[in-house]
């Protein structure tokens, strides 16, 4: 059993001096105003007091904090840009807990435009690295809307998600060389750029995804693509999900595989970002229930990219697939239509409670998905109002549940753990996951043991226990109270 530092004392004044001893004045947050940011989550669903938020400058010194913490059983919660939507990456209200910011380790540390490689400290802004590839003719194919605030040490330790995993796959697909601090502070250097090495077990894929319950990942040589040449975007209103699923696999198949992202997305939605965000317009002249929103991009190929999206859209409209579409005549046209898409999260604020489901289903399944999981959340709070969009082209819906116009706050996400039970069994008896990008934090780790087959969170209880065995990184995250 692990140990459990749930209940424990907050540390004394001399062990916080000596943390500060390693990181100097530069590397500690004093100030209460400043200190609130580390503290509290992205939702504002947690809350809580930090013993004491250290931004180390150095994988040396995050070592000898780790080192320090291990050997006094303190609990440390790893923090890249706490974009993260499962509370993992903020402190307990009790006060016993480091927050460890990586926001000081943000060096680029080299690139090789050759090897089609750029390596990188964890407390990289995603989009700085991203930035750095472009300037070498080059594409990092990792892109979520935080991209300007998360940091590539967090999205590596959720194995983010986001738009492009239609085409390149997860974060942890990204990856060739991973440098970790381990609980007791041994540096574990895997930072090799190569694509194939067979030398025994791929350790850093163990760290990815493990929302810092593992190690403090420091550093990371990741995998650049070439920088596409033509990208077409389009905004498709379609007959059904059913129909845009049937439009996903024709874009996939009509454009060789350079169909790079497709979102699908309710009108709902739409309206809630035309309400509340600033200079957007709906680009199509009268609104539909449901819309496609589909980019494609490739190398040099003469114009024939967008003829071939010209083609498909066709096809599309006389099938009766497409009832509406436009394409994107200019750079300012396609940011205009993602603007749109990056928005819905902050749109659905100003309209009260959400609550929020972040679900995988097999691409094919979407349709039925979206028809139950309707049915259920309404007949549990009439007058719901479901707003689902999300990467349909990978099966990852964001159903979020906004709650009724004028119901009150508060007792609406008093539901939250009836919705999420009942869009959860949905999920389930689809050979689905609860958690298909964001994690599973404090948020889902109650409900794991329900979802998860009973040998891997054996497994994942054992690895816990070789890899941190006196339970100071992220305690209370993401693996199961043995009592569940
Ligand atoms: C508007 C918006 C849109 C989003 N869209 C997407 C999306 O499309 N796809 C998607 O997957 N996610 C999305 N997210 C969620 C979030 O951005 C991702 O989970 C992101 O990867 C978190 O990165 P971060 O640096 O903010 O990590 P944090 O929130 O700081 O931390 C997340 C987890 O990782 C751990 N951690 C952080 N850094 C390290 C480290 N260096 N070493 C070890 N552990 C660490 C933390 O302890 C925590 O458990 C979105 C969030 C927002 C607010």
């Amino acid at each position: 059993m692990m140990p459990s530092l749930d209940d424990a004392p907050p540390p004394g004044k001399e062990f916080l001096d000596r943390l500060r001893a390693i990181v100097g004045p530069k590397g500690i947050v004093d100030s209460t105003s400043e200190a609130a940011k580390f503290e509290r989550d992205e939702r504002g669903l947690f809350n809580g007091k930090a013993a004491i938020i250290l931004r180390p400058s150095s994988t040396e010194e995050v070592a000898a904090i780790l080192k320090a913490c291990n050997d006094a059983a303190v609990a440390v919660i790893p923090q890249g840009g706490n974009t993260g939507l499962v509370g993992g990456s903020t402190p307990t209200p009790a006060g016993n807990e480091i927050v460890l910011s990586l926001s000081r380790m943000n060096r680029i540390r080299g690139l090789d435009a050759a090897n089609d490689t750029i390596s990188v400290d964890a407390g990289c802004i995603l989009a700085e690295i991203q930035k750095a590839a472009a300037a070498v003719d080059r594409q990092f194919a990792l892109s979520l809307a935080a991209e300007g605030t998360c940091q590539i040490g967090g999205n590596l330790s959720t194995n983010a998600g986001g738009i492009n995993v239609l085409r390149f796959g997860m974060a942890r697909e990204q990856v060739l060389g991973l440098e970790v601090v381990l609980a007791d502070g041994r540096i574990l250097s895997t930072m090799n750029a190569l694509r194939k090495d067979n030398t025994g077990y791929d350790l850093k894929q163990i760290f990815i995804g493990a929302e810092g319950t593992l190690g403090v990942i420091t550093g990371a040589v990741l995998k650049l693509q070439p920088a596409p040449r033509e990208t077409s975007t389009c905004l498709v209103a379609v007959s059904s999900p059913a129909a845009a699923i049937e439009l996903l696999g024709r874009a996939k198949t009509g454009s060789g595989g350079n169909c790079v992202a497709f979102e699908l997305t309710h009108r709902r939605l739409l309206d809630f970002v035309f309400a509340h965000i600033p200079e957007t317009a709906d680009p199509l002249g009268r609104p539909y229930e449901w819309y496609v929103l589909a980019e494609f991009a490739a190398g040099d190929m003469g114009g024939a990219l967008m003829a071939m999206v010209e083609g498909l859209l066709e096809r599309a409209f006389e099938d009766g697939l497409a009832l509406d579409a436009t394409i994107a005549a200019s750079e300012a046209q396609r940011r205009a239509l993602w603007r749109l898409r990056e928005s819905m999260t902050e749109a659905q604020k100003p309209e009260g409670g959400s609550i929020k489901h972040d679900i995988a289903v097999p691409v094919s399944a979407v349709p039925e998905f979206l028809e139950k999981a309707r049915v259920a959340c309404e007949a549990l709070v009439p007058g719901c109002r479901v707003c689902a969009f999300g990467h349909a082209g990978d099966g990852n819906i964001h159903f979020n549940v906004s709650q009724p116009v004028g119901a009150d706050r508060a007792g609406f996400l008093a539901r939250w753990h009836d919705m999420n039970h009942a869009v959860h069994e949905i999920v389930a008896s689809m050979g689905g996951s609860i958690s298909a990008e964001h994690g599973i934090g404090r948020l889902k780790r109650d409900e794991l043991p329900f979802y998860k087959d009973a040998v891997a969170i054996d497994l994942m209880r054992a690895m816990k226990r070789a890899f941190d065995p006196n339970g100071i990184l992220n305690p209370g995250r993401v693996i199961p109270d043995p009592a569940n």
